[in-house]
Formats: structure tokens, C-alpha cells, sequence
């Protein structure tokens, strides 16, 4: 007799782990059952207790038969925080962050991937596949990459960068689908089957290695329950995993209650909570998921089955919370516990918030009258290095500054870091300045103090004038997103002497012949002009730059970055253009350019970068 067995959740219908160890029949969710007299008579109780915390101690509660085959990176082990200054502000005083980003890929999923990859190696697996949105791309990749099993890889298109680097550091063979989380997984799915590929993924092996959170979190509150336990979902399979090792540890005795389970998702993608809501226990699959949390975007919840069980055996909910609540989340544990999670990870906290809001939800967070305050555990399922971009869109680009004390005098005297934190979301498409507004100075200082809180001398206000009126020009209003680029602009161009500018353009483009360009270059009281093609418009216009100039002001240098971003997604959007320059001598600058026409920004980065060389060179 085996130690354990695969079965049907639904059902309860055995399973042969050999035909299929993702699912029954019908496409439900499996679940490992253990025969626990014979867990319990394996288990050594002493070294259990006093043997230091780690994943792999609880191996007698996975399904493993052949422990020669373990693939381990040392994951697990990860510390538990108690959040002394939130939870003095919320008045929870045992207020704690399980901080799963510590794992070995940055992820809780590689506590899940060592007992897949082992898996895999015992059944003698010559390869894996896997769909992921791109954390258990990288945490699959490396453990396939130490048990030298060639690794493929589904994720959507535009997946953070990253998760993507990571799979391609550990050696994945990596391709893009056009389409969702779940076209990946049924994708994979077909793949391993018709090519004999070992699937990975959220499947009952996975869930069983998960379990091993709770136990630590069970050790490292001295061998008690947490009373709330509250965990992001997306697939359902880590809170599964962990509910589940609550359940075993409360079997052997060792807690004698269960935690109340709360799930928290992302409005853009809350089939769970939606359901939950709804008072059913069947979620309707989101076709088009649409939230910055990307590792929660999960349109289909194959694991809800074991979440809605854990909810109804623990008085537990699911919630869900809108990207503006996830990035202050995200923003409040950084600032006030120094702890970066992704911000699926921040779902937690935002979720506490929205408890502390709720006249029902509150009572499971404050204590009773005479009671000990509950201890709550969060779970921060990733680090925030995975995405940084979802970051930066919260935070202004900082200034840039000449490398002298008096930038560093003008930093401080005008408080230029207060531009760090922009408001939420939604805020940013907010007109500050309609569509053929003048912007005096006045005016220009009024707007700085009001949206920023800052004050700003007259030199810069005047950039600002001159800035905001390129958007008169081209007929676009000044959002509250435009306008804090346009700061961003100024703050770096006072840094700078304009040795030669751009006085005026002329490009003409078309589908089949090569763009040509006349450009008009001031320097001083005197002006240049120049025509030359390229095979684009902006390469036409930098040729006919470099023909106007006189040749003395033309150093030699490469362009070796060119970024162009929009801060929305519509095709008046305002463009911020970043292009990085080095010389012969290996003097690198970087040149930004702020416009709502993607020439013009492109334009004004060249100007600056090429200027910045010039002022280089001279001091030199
Ligand atoms: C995968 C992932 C989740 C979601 O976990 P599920 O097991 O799919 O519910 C949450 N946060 C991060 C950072 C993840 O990578």
C-alpha cells in the first residue's frame, strides 16, 4: 500500500497518478490523500520541534517516494514579520507578513516546484513544459535548469520584465502567446500531451508543497494558530496548498483550530470573490482580465473548489480590490515596514483596509472586549524587483543634476523629491490645463503649488511656460500625468547651456519612399540649415541635424539607447522620449524629451543629449 493516492476533488474517485496527475475526467481539480497513521508513525516529533525551520523537514508530508531524486534550492525557511508600525497605526498589534519574496526565485511557487521537479525526475521525465504569467515560468525554469531537464515555457505577451529575464537566464525555451494566462495553460496542456513533455503547473503535486507555508507559520508563532490568514488568489492553488497544511497540522494535533481563510483579488480579474459575492460556489471565468496585479490575473480558478471549501469549514470570504488600493498598498509596506512586494502581493494589506472599513469584516480583525488581539498573518507572495514598472507608475522619474553641490543645495532648497509620489491612477488623466489655455507664470506657480506642494524659482517656471506651450501649439489639454513630465523636464533642463538648439523642423514621410527633412539649428545669434533622407522620420531629421552644424560642434558618438513611452494609452498620448548617448572617450549621457508628438519629443531628447556632450567635452 502506497503512503498516498490521487483522487477526484469533486468525486472522490480515485485516480491513476500514471494515466493523469492534473485532472479527472471532467476537468476537475485532483487531490492528494494521505494515509496519515502512516505519516504520523514516520514523523519524528522531537526534531520536528527542534530542528531549525525549512521546506524540506516537512518532506514526510509530500508525495514523495524516492528522495534520491529531491531537487532543492533552499526554499522555504522564509521570515515571518511582525508589522510593528502599521500595526500600531491600525491598532492591530499582532499584525504579521509572511515574506514569501525571499524564496530562491523571488517567489512562493518555488516551494511548490521543488515537489514538482521531483516529481517529474521520478516518473523519469525527459522534459517540462509549463504556462505561466511569468513567476512560475522562473521558478520552474531553475529548478529544470539544477535537474538539467530542458524547460518550455507559454506566457502572454508582456510579461513583466523581470520574470522574463529571470526564465531566460535559466536557460528556457520561452515563446509568447498572443492571449491570456489561460489560453497558456491550455496550450501547455495539448503541448505536453502531443509531444510527451512533462506538465507543470498549478496541479495537485504543486499545491502539495505549498503546504509547508503554514506549517512554518504555525512554528514561527510558537507552534499556534494564526487566527486570520490572508492570501492573494489567482489560480487558488497557493492558498489552497496552505489551507490544507492548516487542516494536516490540526489532524496531528499540533494547532487546535483553524485560521480564519480570507482570499483577496484584483477587481480587473475577482472570479472568486464575484462568485463568493454571489453566495455561489461556481465562478464565472473572466475572459479579459485587466489588472496591474499580472501574477493574480487568472480568468479561470481551477483550485476554487478547495477555496470555497475553505472558506465555508472557516467563517472565511474572499474580497477583491482595485488597482488604486494595490499600488497604496504597495507603497504603504514599502514606506512604512521596508518591505518591496509585487503588487499581487500587496493584495493582502489592501484587503486589511477594506476589512478595517467594513462594519462586518472589522470583527475579525479587533479583538473582543477582554480578549487578546487576533493574530493576522499576510501573506506577501513576491518581490517587488519582479515588476518595476508597475512601480514607476506610481513615482515621478527623479531629477537629474550636474555632479556639483549646488544641485544638490537646490534639491533640498525646493524640496524637488516631493514630486516622488504622484496620486492614484485615475488621478492622472485628470485636465489640468484645457486645450488652448495660455500658462503665465502665475498661473504656472499656482498649478506647481497646487498639484505637488511645491515651490518652484522663476527660471524654471519659465521652462514650464515654454513647455506647456509646444501643447497649445499642437492642440492637446495638459493632464495632471502631462504635467508632472513636463516638471520632470524642467527640473533636469535648468542642469544644462543650450550650445546649438533646434530652431524648426520640416519632415515629410510616406509608406514607400524615404523620409526626407529640413532642419533650421541655432547657435547664438545664428542659424544653420540642413537637408538630408533617412529611412525614418526621426533618422531623417538627426542626418539633416548633422549636416546643418558647423563642423567644429560635432563630436563623435553613438547613440546606444532610444526608449520612447506613453504615459496613456491613447494616440494623442503624451510621449517622453529617452535617449542614451556615449562618445569615443566613453562619456555617457541621457537625454529625455517631453512632447505630445513623438517627433518633436524625440527631437528635444537629441537636443539635450547632444547638448550635455558638448558641456562635457568643454569642461574635460
Ligand atoms: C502566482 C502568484 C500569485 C497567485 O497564486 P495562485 O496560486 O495562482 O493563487 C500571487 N502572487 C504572486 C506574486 C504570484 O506569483
Amino acid at each position: 500500500m502506497d503512503f498516498y493516492h490521487l483522487q477526484s476533488f469533486t468525486t472522490k474517485k480515485r485516480v491513476d497518478e500514471k494515466a493523469s496527475y492534473t485532472q479527472d475526467e471532467n476537468g476537475n481539480p485532483l487531490d492528494v490523500v494521505y494515509d496519515y497513521n502512516y505519516i504520523k508513525a514516520r514523523l519524528n516529533f522531537y526534531d520536528l520541534r527542534h530542528t531549525p525551520i525549512s521546506h524540506l523537514k516537512y518532506m514526510d508530508f509530500f508525495p514523495i517516494r524516492d528522495r534520491s531524486k529531491i531537487i532543492t534550492k533552499g526554499e522555504g525557511a522564509t521570515p515571518l514579520y511582525r508589522l510593528e508600525a502599521l500595526g500600531k497605526e491600525l491598532g492591530l498589534s499582532r499584525l504579521y507578513i509572511k515574506n514569501e519574496g525571499m524564496n530562491p526565485t523571488g517567489v512562493f511557487k518555488d516551494r511548490g516546484t521543488c515537489v514538482e521537479i521531483t516529481k517529474a525526475r521520478e516518473i523519469g521525465a525527459k522534459a517540462v513544459c509549463v504556462a505561466s504569467t511569468g513567476n512560475m515560468a522562473a521558478s520552474v525554469s531553475a529548478y529544470a535548469a539544477q535537474a538539467g531537464l530542458p524547460c518550455y515555457v507559454l506566457v502572454p505577451e508582456g510579461t513583466p520584465v523581470g520574470k522574463l529575464a529571470q526564465t531566460l537566464v535559466y536557460g528556457a525555451r520561452v515563446l509568447q502567446i498572443r492571449g491570456h494566462y489561460d489560453d497558456c495553460v491550455r496550450l501547455a496542456r495539448e503541448m505536453a500531451e502531443k509531444y510527451g513533455y512533462h506538465l507543470c503547473g498549478d496541479y495537485a503535486f504543486r499545491r502539495e508543497g505549498q503546504k509547508s507555508a503554514a506549517y512554518e507559520i504555525i512554528e514561527q508563532l510558537g507552534w499556534q494558530s494564526p487566527d486570520v490568514l490572508i492570501c492573494p488568489v489567482g489560480f487558488g492553488t497557493n492558498l489552497a496548498g496552505i489551507y490544507k497544511g492548516f487542516v494536516e497540522f490540526q489532524k496531528l494535533g499540533f494547532i487546535d483550530r483553524l485560521p480564519v481563510i480570507v482570499g483577496v483579488q484584483a477587481s480587473g480579474c475577482s472570479p472568486i470573490a464575484d462568485a463568493y459575492q454571489r453566495g455561489k460556489r461556481v465562478c464565472v471565468p473572466i475572459e479579459r482580465p485587466d489588472t496591474i496585479a499580472g501574477a493574480v490575473a487568472v480568468g479561470n480558478p481551477g483550485d476554487a473548489p478547495f477555496l470555497f471549501e475553505a472558506f465555508s469549514k472557516t467563517r472565511g470570504f474572499a474580497l477583491k480590490c482595485d488597482d488604486d488600493e494595490i499600488l497604496e498598498a504597495q507603497a504603504i509596506l514599502g514606506r512604512k515596514e521596508s518591505i518591496f512586494v509585487e503588487p499581487s502581493s500587496a493584495l493582502p494589506l489592501a484587503g486589511v483596509f477594506q476589512m478595517m472599513k467594513d462594519k462586518e469584516k472589522r470583527r475579525f480583525l479587533i479583538s473582543k472586549s477582554g480578549s487578546d488581539s487576533p493574530k493576522i498573518v499576510l501573506i506577501a507572495t513576491g518581490n517587488g524587483l519582479k515588476d518595476p514598472r508597475a512601480v514607476l507608475k506610481k513615482y515621478a522619474t527623479p531629477p537629474s543634476a550636474d555632479p556639483n553641490m549646488s544641485e544638490i543645495d537646490r534639491f533640498l532648497r525646493f524640496k524637488l523629491y516631493k514630486l516622488g509620489t504622484s496620486p492614484k491612477i485615475r488621478e492622472r488623466e485628470r485636465i489640468v490645463v484645457e486645450t488652448g489655455d495660455d500658462m503665465n507664470l502665475k498661473r504656472a506657480d499656482e498649478l506647481i503649488r497646487r498639484e505637488f506642494g511645491l515651490t518652484l524659482p522663476r527660471t524654471y517656471l519659465e521652462d514650464v511656460r515654454k513647455l506647456a506651450q509646444i501643447f497649445k501649439q499642437k492642440g492637446k489639454p495638459i493632464s495632471r500625468i502631462d504635467f508632472q513630465r513636463i516638471i520632470e523636464d524642467t527640473l533636469k533642463e535648468r542642469a544644462k547651456r543650450k550650445v546649438l538648439e533646434f530652431k524648426d523642423f520640416k519632415v515629410e514621410t510616406s509608406l514607400n519612399a524615404r523620409p526626407s527633412a529640413r532642419v533650421s539649428v541655432r547657435q547664438g545669434l545664428r542659424t544653420y540649415e540642413g537637408c538630408s533622407e533617412g529611412v525614418g522620420p526621426f533618422d531623417a531629421i538627426i542626418n539633416a541635424f548633422k549636416k546643418a552644424i558647423p563642423s567644429m560642434h560635432s563630436p563623435s558618438f553613438e547613440l546606444t539607447d532610444y526608449i520612447v513611452e506613453i504615459d496613456s494609452a491613447k494616440t494623442d498620448a503624451t510621449v517622453k522620449a529617452t535617449i542614451t548617448m556615449r562618445d569615443e572617450l566613453g562619456n555617457k549621457v541621457i537625454g529625455t524629451g517631453t512632447s505630445p508628438d513623438i517627433i518633436v519629443a524625440s527631437v528635444l531628447a537629441y537636443e539635450e543629449g547632444y547638448n550635455l556632450l558638448l558641456n562635457s567635452h568643454e569642461n574635460s
